[in-house]
């Protein structure tokens, strides 16, 4: 007979979005009138950009034609896209990464999760407390992790690294055994970025103690600061231990049209064996890359038109970002992020556990958020606002918060 993965019945309660999802649909049932404002999940709201639609448009119209239709695609993804991701995203930032150094994908989401593959099951895994949920699930569903504590709601054999307001919200390096290290800057959810002499600690500590980090940088983009590091390869010696997660999804309104890539130096090895190498033959074995179509729209974000388009784009949703951040502010909310980062991580008022704050926002104001504790234990009293609504929907909110 049949029998599941025990290891997914170690996972607790639902998806944190699915979780929202249900209340706010219980709302909507007593409150049919009410306009509901999400400023929750982290989902874009504009358009994608002229430059890119065109490109789309071309490259359909290609695929209608025997002369230029094209099958499965090279399995690391079109050379076209690799060589501009080497050239605009790490040799203009001075990293010296090179196109077969990148595998193209469909969303940093699975990337994310399925990177873990590559590292035994004895491995421990050492994630950022709160978290993008990914790191720890995945590592839950491969049997890396122990059991779930409801107490403490951590799971047994994962390494926690709280970020809290006393820290800068960055992790501190762990004192116990960690071998994969999940780090995102700009961070979901905190909104706060590393500074470049931050991160080098972390790519010294992992090659002294022989670990790998996986560097999440999908809302590099969104970077406005000198200082901060847009890829960790800007750090002497991350070519030897760190691989970078990077998604077109939240860079150029991507999220429906699924686009992003994994970056593995060669030069990385773990046991002496090269991870590039690795996950090569694991995109082989389980991966047919991601659509032409979509690939030429990711290469039409490189163009000179699509640069500059995408970085209106960002720029209006980082001056909603400014709204919502000053506007809690002069409300006397203590918040943080929003600055090099779409998300704004407000501390709940008077110690207000983050569920409940949840509660009387959308009772009181009728707006969605996020409770931190869904991040992870250490996102308790937390709340997290997303600045990828419109102008005036963020406008809206503030107002709103402002009477409750
Ligand atoms: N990594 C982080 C930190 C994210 O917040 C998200 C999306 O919210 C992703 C990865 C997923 O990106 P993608 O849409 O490319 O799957």
């Amino acid at each position: 007979m049949v029998t599941v993965n025990e290891n997914f019945a170690k996972l607790p309660g639902s998806y944190l979005f699915a979780a929202v999802a249900k209340k706010v649909a219980a709302y909507k049932e007593t409150h049919p009138e009410s306009e509901i404002i999400r400023l929750g999940i982290g989902d874009v709201t504009q358009p994608i950009a002229p430059a890119i639609v065109e490109a789309m448009h071309k490259a359909v119209e290609e695929m209608g034609h025997a002369e230029t239709f094209r099958g499965y695609a090279p399995e690391q993804g079109y050379a076209f896209l690799r060589e501009a991701v080497a050239e605009h995203d790490f040799k203009a930032r001075g990293c010296d990464i090179a196109a077969d150094e990148i595998f193209i994908s469909d969303g940093a989401k699975c990337d994310s999760g399925n990177i873990q593959e590559l590292f035994s099951l004895n491995n421990i895994a050492a994630v950022c407390d709160p978290v993008y949920p990914v790191y720890v699930d995945s590592n839950v569903m491969a049997g890396r992790t122990g059991d779930y504590r409801a107490a403490t709601g951590r799971f047994d054999r994962v390494v926690y690294m709280p970020c809290r307001e006393e820290n800068g919200f960055l992790p501190e390096l762990p004192a116990e055994k960690a071998d994969v290290i999940y780090l995102c800057f700009p961070n979901n959810p905190t909104g706060e970025a590393i500074k470049k002499a931050e991160l080098q600690k972390w790519v010294d500590y992992a090659n002294a103690h022989g670990a790998v980090i996986i560097f999440d940088a999908a809302y590099e983009a969104y970077i406005t600061e000198g200082g901060i590091p847009h890829s960790i390869y800007e750090c002497e010696g991350a070519e030897s231990c760190a691989i970078e997660l990077r998604s077109f999804s939240k860079k150029a309104g991507f999220t429906g049209v699924r686009l992003a890539f994994t970056v593995i130096p060669k030069e990385l090895k773990a046991d002496g064996v090269s991870l590039n190498e690795l996950w090569l033959r694991r995109q082989g074995s389980k991966y047919n890359g991601a659509p032409y179509i979509v690939q030429r729209a990711g290469e039409a974000v490189y163009s000179a038109e699509g640069k500059v388009q995408v970085a209106e784009q960002i720029a209006r949703y980082m001056e909603n970002a400014g709204v919502i951040l000053n506007g809690l502010r002069s409300m006397g909310y203590t918040a943080f992020g929003g600055v090099n980062s779409p998300y704004i991580w407000l501390k709940t008022p008077n110690g207000m556990k983050s569920w409940d704050f949840f509660d009387l926002l959308l009772e009181r104001a009728g707006v969605i958020g996020t409770p931190g504790v869904g991040f992870g234990p250490s996102g308790e009293g937390y709340f997290r606002l997303t600045a990828f609504g419109t102008y005036e929907n963020s406008q809206k909110a503030l107002d709103r918060i402002k009477k409750m």
